[in-house]
């Protein structure tokens, strides 16, 4: 029966956290003891490093779940180890609870008390700083020291994984231990929304806007979720108006910044870039190194420096993809009793280096444009606006950001310091173009071929 449900639980968290994670980690757990009585699953796992790695990623989802297949409001989790025979003598005997699926959903999130919501691993002392990532980290420190007086908003924008809400949740732990008394609110913008339309089904909207201007620092994450949520919005932006007009600190990260964000009101675009904007870019190759030694130590690793450099010159676009390769070089390791080694680390990542995409980056492109159109540099980067440099300006503009996802920003700044809207309205320009052009089209897809060879 029990192991049944550990079957069954395993199916639905292969849809929720894909079978990768559930290979890696999930199946070498098992379902050890179910006591009715005191509500407590015992989980096995096969040593410590499994079970620390499930426990501080995965113990609210094993809740959610488990809870529901045993048919019962709270459970509690412990985790035994290979050799513990006996569920009093747990490896992890610290037992967490969280609120049920049942309870969340019955009641408004308006009124669930949920003002813990902070990640304790994600602190100022474990992100890594470097040219990348400085200024943002300098801002997040300085609106710590001085919530609501200096950078107010502070809007921290970048792509995926390098660490936006690794320095909201740090900012947030260090306001919290600074100031015990502050109502610190995390709340990732879809979660925003989600909570506002249960407010809105459950008639408490004034009890939600209510909720939200009592608190003192409140950090919004990817706040580029609620762009075309207009009711969401209009709320939004009245919460905003009153917790600053009462000098109360406020973080947004997002993907892009504020007038880049569409789908966005524009006094709310205006209201989230009228503080700080800061920005973090992709690591230098010096700063992933520094970040494979952190998350290393934290995992209890140690990671020799060949392989260090192995996974930090591999063309992982992020940082989160960069800690997955590590965490899956320590785990083979760990779980195979092998010691850490080049031959391990390029085994284990062997698959990844063959499907990994050539990393395009903006010298690349440029580099096959100039070609293209035999022009210097400095030529593409001047106001010289002569009907061909234009066009392979224009040419350079939209494979930048098809093929980088970089911010019309940074785009605008690599060409010569072009402002945003100028670069936005080239590349729509050549977007109808290469719609309404095959020749222009094919000579795109050329270019594109010959940047990724
Ligand atoms: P984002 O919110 O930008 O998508 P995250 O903050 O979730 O990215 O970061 C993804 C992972 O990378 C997290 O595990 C985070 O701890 C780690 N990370 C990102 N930047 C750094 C850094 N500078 N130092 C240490 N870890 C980092
Ligand atoms: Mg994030």
């Amino acid at each position: 029966m029990v192991e049944h449900i550990w079957d069954q639980f395993l199916i639905i968290i292969k849809e929720e956290v894909g079978s990768r994670v559930v290979d890696t980690w999930f199946k070498a757990v098992s379902l050890d003891h179910w006591d009715p009585l005191k509500k407590i699953v015992s989980l096995r796992a096969p040593n410590t490093f499994v079970c620390n790695w499930i426990r501080s990623n995965y113990t609210k989802l094993i809740q959610e779940h488990l809870s529901r297949l045993l048919n019962v409001d709270e459970v509690l989790i412990v985790f035994v180890g290979p050799d513990d025979q006996s569920d009093t003598d747990p490896v992890i005997s610290e037992v967490q609870q969280v609120p049920t699926m049942h309870t969340v959903s019955s009641v408004p999130s308006t009124f669930v008390k949920n003002r813990a919501s902070m990640n304790k691993n994600y602190l100022f002392e474990t992100f890594v700083v470097g040219p990348s990532n400085s200024l943002a980290f300098a801002a997040a420190q300085a609106v710590t020291e001085k919530p609501g007086k200096l950078y107010n908003p502070l809007f921290v924008y970048g792509g995926s994984g390098l660490g936006k809400t690794h320095l909201m949740h740090a900012i947030g732990n260090a306001i919290r231990k600074q100031y015990h008394r502050a109502s610190v609110l995390y709340q990732p913008a879809d979660r925003f929304v989600t909570e506002f339309i249960s407010a809105i089904r459950f008639d408490k909207v004034h009890a939600f806007k209510a909720k939200y201007q009592t608190i003192d620092v409140l950090l919004i994450d990817d706040v580029h979720c609620i762009s075309n949520k207009e009711q969401t919005q209009e709320a939004f932006f009245h919460i905003f108006n009153a917790l600053y007009e009462s000098h109360k600190q406020i973080i947004f990260s997002s993907d892009t910044f504020p007038q880049n964000i569409h789908g966005l009101a524009e006094r709310l675009q205006s209201r989230l870039g009228c503080g700080l904007v800061v920005d973090i870019q992709i690591p230098s190759l010096e700063t992933k190194i520094a970040i494979l030694k952190k998350k290393a130590q934290i995992h209890d690793g140690q990671l020799p420096d060949d392989v260090t450099h192995f996974i930090a010159s591999l063309e992982f676009s992020n940082i989160r993809e960069l800690e997955g390769a590590l965490i899956r070089v320590l785990a083979f390791a760990s779980l195979t009793k092998q010691p850490l080694s080049m031959a391990l680390a390029q085994k284990v990542l062997d698959r990844v280096c063959e499907k990994k995409p050539v990393a395009v980056d903006f010298s690349r492109i440029i580099k096959s444009v100039l070609k293209q159109y035999s022009f210097s540099f400095d030529q593409l980067r001047s106001k010289n606006r002569s009907k061909k440099i234009a066009e392979a300006r224009h040419i350079a503009i939209y494979l930048m950001k098809k093929m980088t996802n970089r911010s019309f920003r940074d785009i605008g700044h690599y060409l010569g310091g072009r402002d945003h809207s100028t670069v936005l309205y080239a590349y729509n320009k050549m977007k109808r173009s290469v719609g309404d052009d095959t020749l222009l089209s094919n000579q795109i897809q050329r270019m594109k071929r010959e940047i990724l060879r």
